[in-house]
């Protein structure tokens, strides 16, 4: 099974994605995980990423297909993978599906969040993450709707986009989403 999960910060992709990802035994795949461990590791690339994710910027495009093309190359990939944070633009999306492509492998689903923006707020607010801080939330809430919401109609126009009503307890989202994804291989 191959999904990306779309959706502003604080809507919950990171804890449904790893437990569906868990559920299928499939890979599951967060950009901002690995930006996170790389930069807690001392590495070039979590250093460089460091002054983005601290200010609530995307980190520049290249940096992150780079991180996703040397991932998917892995053996354990074969049997599917759900993103998580990824595509976030554009030119993220078409660079994922050539690589897709070319291992004949195209995505069978975007999975869209859905929460009202006074809730994302109050969740984000709970949170505590090094970029939680209300500035970088505003901000990170305003990229959001700038360079990634419009992915939800590139996927609509393929014909995959999803929506999830994203409000609940954790275990009536998941449930939505199982729904969601029943028809897939
Ligand atoms: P959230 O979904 O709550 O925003 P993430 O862990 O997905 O959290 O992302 C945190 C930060 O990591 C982002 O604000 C951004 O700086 C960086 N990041 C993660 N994924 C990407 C990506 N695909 N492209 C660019 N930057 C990314």
């Amino acid at each position: 099974m191959r999904i990306v999960f779309l959706g502003p910060p604080g809507a919950g992709k990171g804890t449904q994605s790893l437990r569906l990802a868990e559920h299928l035994g499939v890979v599951h795949l967060s950009t901002g995980d690995v930006l996170r461990q790389s930069r807690a590791a001392g590495h070039k690339i979590g250093l460089e990423a460091a002054k983005y994710l601290d200010q609530g910027q995307l980190v520049p495009d290249e940096l992150v297909v780079e991180i996703v093309a040397s991932r998917l190359a892995d053996d354990d990939c074969t049997r599917g993978y759900l993103f998580d944070g990824f595509p976030r633009t554009l030119p993220q999306a078409e660079a994922l599906d050539k690589l897709l492509d070319a291992r004949d492998a195209p995505l069978e689903a975007a999975l869209e969040f859905m929460v009202p923006h006074e809730e994302l707020l109050k969740r984000l607010s709970q949170r505590g993450r090094t970029d939680d801080a209300e500035e970088t939330v505003r901000e990170r809430l305003r990229v959001y709707a700038e360079l990634t919401r419009p992915l939800a109609n590139y996927y609509d126009d393929r014909g995959i986009l999803r929506g999830i009503d994203a409000v609940g307890t954790l275990d009536e989202v998941f449930a939505r989403i199982m729904l969601a994804v029943s028809d897939l291989s």
